[in-house]
């Protein structure tokens, strides 16, 4: 892969800046109800994957500078109290970076923030790729009412993993991660996103994550499309060229191509496609008795604001808030 910056397994630079705001809110177009806030302790991710929606042109260290946010956590308490404490009635952790990434090791501003949003009562989902939440376990357990843990888990295939999320944690560390959480009753779920046509969409290969992932303790199940927007289109192009996957190549192709549907700077999965997968999806989560969609409400929690289809949506829209 030699040329292709994006894809290493060197450790990026980190950079400790102050930043000037951290909490952001969102909604989803034409409802009130899907509005929420995000924070992102980080800018830039380690994490690397061929995928992800937060890197733009714009920023072209995305891999490589990894940006903590040093005074996170006062500024989050000042946003909040700017907003009016009332008003964030949840917080996304996080959209557009993965804030249990190798630096929150090191600068635990992820662990800070939370502290701030668990003095203000304030509830909060977390998502991340990552097992090094488990650090963080005692946090999240005593506030176990009010907050989430989603898992963004492609697939169970590790060489698979390795190929397209090259520095995420390992699938059966992260499933270790679901059942600790789970046993100590914190509300988890995984989130199936994206599925990229030809790579982990296989029936198999979608029966197994589902089955995995419901039997280590996740509630609910997410599943998303992947959207292709162009630096991606030209990072996984490159990706499969280069590990000789000729075959899922012509099925992206194949899947956004054929007939393109353009919305925004993303090509659309053909709409059958998209279907077929999620109802695939839906009907596997349900026959493990688990619930489809991030965004399940029940008696014992603060509702989670997360929803299957609006999730991409977000972490395509909130880079502008890294
Ligand atoms: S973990 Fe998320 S933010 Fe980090 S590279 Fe992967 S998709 Fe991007």
């Amino acid at each position: 892969m030699a040329g292709y910056r994006w894809w290493s397994n060197e450790v990026p630079e980190h950079v400790s800046k102050p930043c000037k705001t951290l909490l952001h809110k969102f909604s989803e177009a034409g409802g009130e109800d899907d509005e929420g806030y995000t924070i992102n302790p980080y800018k830039g991710c380690a994490h690397r994957c061929v995928y992800c929606y937060a890197t733009y042109e714009w920023s072209p260290d995305f891999y490589d500078v990894v940006i903590a946010k040093s005074n996170a956590h006062e500024v989050l308490l000042h946003d909040i109290l700017k907003e009016g404490r009332r008003n964030v009635t949840n917080v996304l952790i996080s959209s557009a970076t993965d804030c249990y990434q190798p630096a929150e090791g090191k600068y635990k501003l992820t662990r800070k923030c939370i502290e701030i949003l668990q003095r203000l009562e304030i509830p909060y989902t977390i998502i991340t790729k990552s097992s090094t939440v488990l650090r963080d376990l005692d946090l999240h357990r005593r506030y176990k009412e009010r907050c989430s843990i989603i898992w963004s888990l492609t697939t169970v295939d590790e060489n698979l993993k390795r190929i397209i999320e090259p520095n995420a944690s390992p699938a059966r560390s992260i499933l270790k991660a679901v059942r600790v959480f789970s046993s100590h009753g914190v509300r988890v779920g995984i989130n199936l996103d994206p599925i990229i046509p030809g790579l982990n969409d296989g029936e198999e290969q979608l029966r197994e994550t589902v089955e995995k992932a419901v039997d280590a303790g996740a509630r609910f199940v997410g599943s998303a499309v992947l959207r292709l927007r162009s630096d991606i289109w030209i990072r996984l192009r490159r990706l499969l060229e280069s590990e000789g996957m000729y075959k899922a190549l012509r099925k992206i192709e194949e899947v956004y191509f054929r007939y393109p549907i353009k919305m925004g700077y993303y090509y659309l999965a053909h709409p059958r496609y998209v279907s077929e997968k999620q109802s695939y999806v839906e009907m596997l989560v349900k026959r493990c008795g688990g619930s489809y969609g991030l965004a399940q409400e029940d008696t014992q929690h603060e509702p989670c604001y997360v929803k299957a289809s609006q999730l991409s949506s977000n972490q395509r829209r909130l880079t502008l808030y890294v």
